[in-house]
């Protein structure tokens, strides 16, 4: 079934492409390679919320692997995705796209809280509205942070960006047989614990009509593609 059309979306990027070609943290040039793709799609009339993973800094799995305690090591992460956050800010306002960073973790210096109904006026006045700090809850990732968001801001879909080009039947870095799924379902993506997004995100986007697309975001010009329906993709939907 192609992707209804699409008003508003939720694009959510992982940590780790913020990195570029670099092994850890921000490469600001990459980010704005990310922000162009951005602005090009808000100039398509889209609605945009982002959502920035945390991986590229920290990961509370990796921490609680070196013995620290999981949750504080998940704030750590959450704290990690809001750095992202201001990066992506930073980088779109350079290129004249109005933002404002919403955190789950309130940190009034920074920038604003979550408050539905204020990040639904400023995407009405054409800003694009990041989300940090995920759910703002240990044991969630930033998926989950970003099927929730999808939900409550009434998405219709959510674009996931990421460093594979989709879902495939095993993990193509080790079989050179893997098949990419042009569509699945949700309950294959959960029965067959296939790689797109944790179960929790992907439940709440099952529970709540949202199409998921997984698509690379390192190729120029993919998302643009993408949302014309012309990308190398895979959509999740039933
Ligand atoms: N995290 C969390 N709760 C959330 C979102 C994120 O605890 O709601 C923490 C968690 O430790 C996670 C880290 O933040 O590992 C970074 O997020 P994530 O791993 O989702 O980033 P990505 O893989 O997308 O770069």
């Amino acid at each position: 079934m192609p992707l209804p059309k699409l008003k508003r979306v939720l694009l959510k990027l992982s940590g780790e492409v913020l990195m570029g070609d670099q092994q850890f943290g921000i490469d600001p040039s990459f980010v704005s390679e990310l922000a162009k793709e951005v602005k090009a799609a808000k100039e398509t009339g889209l609605e945009i919320c982002l959502v920035i993973g945390g991986g590229n800094i920290f990961r509370g799995m990796a921490g609680a692997a070196q013995g620290m305690d999981r949750a504080q090591a998940d704030y750590m992460g959450m704290l990690a995705t809001v750095m992202n956050a201001l990066a992506m800010q930073s980088a779109l306002e350079q290129l004249g796209v109005p933002t404002r960073v919403q955190s789950a973790i309130q940190m009034d210096q920074v920038c604003e809280p979550v408050i539905r109904r204020r990040a639904e006026r400023h995407l009405e006045k054409g800003r694009v509205v990041i989300f940090a700090a995920g759910v703002g809850a240990p044991y969630f990732t930033t998926d989950s942070g970003a099927a929730l968001r999808a939900a409550e801001m009434r998405c219709d879909a959510l674009l996931k960006g990421t460093s594979v080009d989709g879902v495939y039947n095993c993990d193509p870095k080790k079989d050179p047989e893997a098949k990419r799924f042009e569509t699945v379902g949700y309950s294959k993506v959960l029965a067959d614990n296939l790689k797109v997004m944790d179960a929790s995100a992907v439940a709440l986007c099952r529970d709540n009509g949202i199409p998921i697309v997984v698509f690379s975001i390192r190729e120029k010009g993919n998302l643009a593609r993408v949302l014309q329906g012309k990308g190398v993709q895979t959509i999740v939907q039933e």
